[in-house]
């Protein structure tokens, strides 16, 4: 295990204690989540040694990864993502002139084909190997391990796609800087996380799904996404909602509390009113943060 001295965002050293959660998906293990007591940045604290994190992937049931839908609540998520594959591209491509995409984290390639179906010349990053072959041979994508992103020459790509990838991401700044470093200038960066000020992630507190320790390092509020990104030079332009992720992340948390054949009802009112609150707050379950460089 690793503890981490110095705030990701702030680099200050004093924390607070703000919740522990349980990995529900693949260990039972337990992990504390600290909160920086001066820029309130939420980060799992200790986390597994980078080497050691591959064994808390290794689980049937962690689905973000893989196409198989076996149980209702993947079938909810495996149809979700095929509209939501849709809106994203729509969105990218309305923001954005280029047609150079850079997916990381792209999974089984499933964003990435779309794109290239919709006429986008698209490359990928991924670390899991069974993800990556699947994404090469099953779709005929250009996908790379992360060591390829130090290799692109500057300015590469118009659009870089992160979908509920930068909470994995270890060197958090070392990344942001790079994503800056291959955005051609009137580029932008698509970056997708889970917002655990929103009201699901209150309604759920440690049983909240999106917490998903260890695999999930970072927990991230509107505020943090800001100094994150403007610390590298850039600035959030726009953030903008995921309205199907509070049902889901409901979904999961009421599975994880043992909610029975009540989950559904239950989950369902949860999603609804943490949509309802979002509303007035801009606090949705997950959030699309629209980035691009400074002058
Ligand atoms: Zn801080």
């Amino acid at each position: 295990m690793k503890e981490i001295t110095n705030c990701p965002i702030c680099e200050k050293g004093d924390f607070n204690s703000n919740i522990v959660c349980k990995d529900y998906t693949v260990s039972s293990e337990e992990f504390k989540i600290d909160q920086c007591e001066n820029c309130e940045f939420r980060f799992t604290n200790p986390v597994p040694v980078e080497s050691e994190i591959g064994k808390y992937y290794e689980s049937e049931d962690y689905i973000s990864h893989s196409n198989t839908s076996k149980d209702l609540i993947s079938k909810i998520y495996q149809a979700a993502r095929k509209s939501a594959l849709k809106k994203k591209h729509q969105l990218v491509s309305s923001r954005v002139e280029g047609n150079k995409l850079l997916d990381i984290g792209c999974g089984t390639g499933d964003f990435m084909a779309h794109c290239k179906s919709n006429n986008l010349i698209v490359s990928g990053i991924e670390p899991s190997d069974t993800a990556r072959s699947f994404a090469i041979e099953q779709h005929s994508l250009e996908v790379f391990k992360e060591d390829q992103l130090q290799k692109w020459t500057d300015g590469s790509f118009d659009i870089i796609t992160l979908w509920h990838v930068l909470e994995h991401v270890y060197p958090l700044n070392e990344r942001v800087k790079e994503i800056k470093r291959l955005l051609t200038d009137n580029g932008k960066a698509f970056i997708a996380v889970p917002n655990c000020e929103s009201l699901d992630a209150k309604i759920y507190r440690e049983y909240w799904a999106a917490y998903d320790v260890p695999r999930h390092l970072y927990h991230f509020r509107k505020e943090n996404m800001t100094q994150l990104w403007e610390k590298h030079g850039c600035q959030v332009e726009e953030v903008l909602p995921m309205k199907l992720d509070s049902y889901y992340v409901s979904l999961l948390s009421e599975k994880y509390k043992g909610s029975g054949i009540l989950a559904y009802p239950k989950a369902f009112i949860s999603g609804l009113r943490s949509n309802l609150n979002a509303k007035s707050t801009g606090d949705w379950s997950s959030l699309i943060y629209v980035i691009s460089k400074k002058g």
